[in-house]
């Protein structure tokens, strides 16, 4: 308990940090929250006033009153604009900001957090969690408001009759007990429901992403199975929380009506022993279902804080926390690296169950252009993952102009470095604006000779809105070898040092082939390239082969030396490397 009370006041620290900026809308709500509530206190008191004039004949008297609440109603309503119009323009700025700091925490992860988790640890923390913390502000204002106003409540009734005082504190307690076990039993479940959402939220997606796949492999039906039966478990969480409060719900209310039964009978034998007055019987009688609101309230306040609580820390684990392990890098600082590279005895898995890379030298100098050649799966790619630090290695060095990559700033290293994947990642931007996103104040004369040198300017030049075209997500509406050379623009417009190039394995038509070699040989001598070749012409034009398999360099050197020396090599030509 102590543990969790401190946890929340950790949490509340960290969420004010985003919030600090719109104190004075939080000072507002607070003002607005407070007349609010005590136009709630005195609505009660004019109602059983309005009662007593009626029964009473008064109706000068009934006719003033009513008047008087009118003009608190519509006080009311007025204060209620107000506060929810300062809500929305508060929630929505300080959740964004939230929003904001985790995606940017999110591009810190180590990429082998992104491996380990599904997507929608992340996409739920962004969406969901952040607008719950953001809430707390307003509604624990709210919520405290009613709490102190209704204990306000209970003190009057204490100074007009002590025995309703402890009959309402005796079903204060009774409701008490009760809320205490639903909350326990809901917030179990809450538990649950949200690693459940998570992990459908990643499924979504990736039937989203994944839905070409799926239609051409024609598996809707199988897929759809699978989805549906993830969507069914987590809603039924849902449907069993509901479930928790409907029961709760019926038991206290059917407290409540039986509560409500003796308060007459009380009241009545009260009355008639003249213990009470009939006057302070209408008002307690007014007063009941506030009072016995009075524990939902504070249960609705500890709930609240308990699940501010779950999202925060769901939130701050990703921007603060070390749960989820954050990329790390050196401080030294070099701003345009040669490209020698070096890799010492390096060892590296992605987890425990396969060694990757197996104490694995090479050394590659500036301006080299070096293949990579080997089976798949022999853990070239990851080489070049490494080389980016994308991953930590295990044990050995890797070396970057002599430096170890772990000492190097990250701007040293990615600044320095492109790399061009399979598939790479376009995003759902136009071409130019996906250009820009690598050199944000490129000129037009930039674009056009980078898109001319990877041989993608000629096909821009057929599309209707040229440079402007918009990709589609993913630069799904690009073919492979277009996305590749758009890749190869891009790393052109960074002018890095080095280039890492993982030629696509997917069998591209001759044209777009050669194509993307005339747009490698363009950049040859001023750029140190690594090339993980997968065809025979990459190979022949190589300075140098290194030859990969099992994660061991076996062998190294010109394509000639190695046709004529090495038969693993010979083996691997002859079956077109791959
Ligand atoms: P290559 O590029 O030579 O085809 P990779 O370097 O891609 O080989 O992969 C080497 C090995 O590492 C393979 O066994 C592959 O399954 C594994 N691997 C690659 N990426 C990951 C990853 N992100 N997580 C776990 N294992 C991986």
């Amino acid at each position: 308990m102590e543990d969790n009370l401190k946890n929340i006041l950790i949490n509340f620290k960290k969420t004010w940090r985003f919030v600090k900026e719109d104190k004075k809308y939080i000072i507002l709500f607070l003002i607005f929250s407070l007349i609010l509530c005590g136009i709630s206190v005195i609505t009660p008191l004019l109602s059983a006033k309005m009662l007593l004039y009626l029964t009473d004949g008064l109706f000068k008297e009934l006719i003033t009153v009513t008047i008087i609440v009118l003009i608190v109603e519509i006080t009311r309503n007025l204060f209620n604009y107000l506060y929810n119009i300062l809500f929305n323009k508060y929630s929505f700025k300080a959740t964004s900001r939230i929003q904001v700091s985790i995606a940017k925490e999110a591009m810190k992860l180590e990429i082998s957090e992104l491996d380990n988790n599904s997507s929608g640890v992340f996409i739920d923390r962004i969406n969901n969690d952040t607008k719950e913390i953001v809430s707390i502000f307003s509604d624990l204002g709210d919520g405290l408001i009613d709490v102190i106003s209704n204990i306000g409540i209970l003190i009057a009734i204490y100074f007009i009759n002590k025995i309703m005082f402890a009959y309402f504190l005796l079903m204060l307690l009774i409701i008490f007990i009760l809320e205490h076990i639903r909350m326990k039993k809901y917030f179990e479940l809450d538990k649950k429901r949200r690693k459940l959402s998570e992990k459908n939220t990643g499924l979504v997606s990736e039937l989203i992403r994944g839905t070409r796949d799926i239609k051409s492999l024609n598996i809707e039906n199988n897929f759809l199975k699978k989805a549906e039966s993830k969507l069914i478990e987590s809603n039924n969480e849902k449907y069993k929380m509901q479930k928790v409060n409907a029961k709760y719900n019926l038991i206290t209310g059917s407290v409540k009506d039986f509560s409500n039964l003796f308060l007459i009978f009380l009241g009545i034998y009260l009355c008639l022993n003249n213990y009470l007055s009939i006057a302070n019987f209408v008002i307690v009688y007014m007063y009941k279902d506030r009072l016995l609101e009075l524990l939902r309230y504070c249960s609705f306040l500890i709930e609240l804080t308990k699940k501010f609580n779950v999202a925060a820390t769901r939130v701050f684990e990703v921007i603060d926390d070390e749960k989820f392990k954050k990329e790390i890098f050196g401080n030294k600082v070099i701003d345009k690296i040669n490209g020698d590279f070096e890799f010492r005895n390096v060892s590296f898995s992605y987890n425990e169950d396969k060694v990757v890379l197996k104490n694995i030298s090479f050394k590659i100098h500036a301006n080299e252009i070096v293949a990579f050649v080997g089976k798949s799966g022999s853990g070239k790619s990851t080489i070049f993952s490494l080389l980016n630090r994308l991953y930590l290695i295990d044990s050995g060095e890797i070396l970057i102009d002599n430096v170890n990559i772990n000492d190097l700033t990250k701007d040293s290293i990615r600044n320095n470095m492109s790399i061009i994947t399979q598939n790479p990642y376009i995003f759902n931007f136009s071409i130019r604006d996906n250009l820009k996103l690598v050199k944000d104040d490129m000129t037009d004369e930039e674009m056009v000779e980078a898109c001319k040198l990877a041989c993608l300017h000629d096909f821009i030049m057929t599309l209707k809105d040229g440079y402007d075209t918009i990709v589609g997500e993913g630069g799904i509406t690009l073919s492979g070898g277009q996305r590749q050379r758009l890749a190869i623009a891009r790393a052109l417009l960074k002018k890095t040092e080095i280039i890492l190039f993982d030629e696509a394995t997917s069998a591209l038509d001759n044209e777009t082939q050669k194509e993307i070699q005339k747009a490698i040989n363009n950049m040859k001598g001023e750029y140190t390239i690594l090339i993980i070749a997968h065809r025979l012409s990459t190979v022949i034009d190589s300075e140098r082969i290194i030859v990969i398999d099992d994660g061991k360099v076996i062998a190294e050197g010109t394509h000639n030396e190695l046709f004529e020396n090495n038969e693993f090599y010979r083996n691997l030509y002859e079956k077109e490397l791959v």
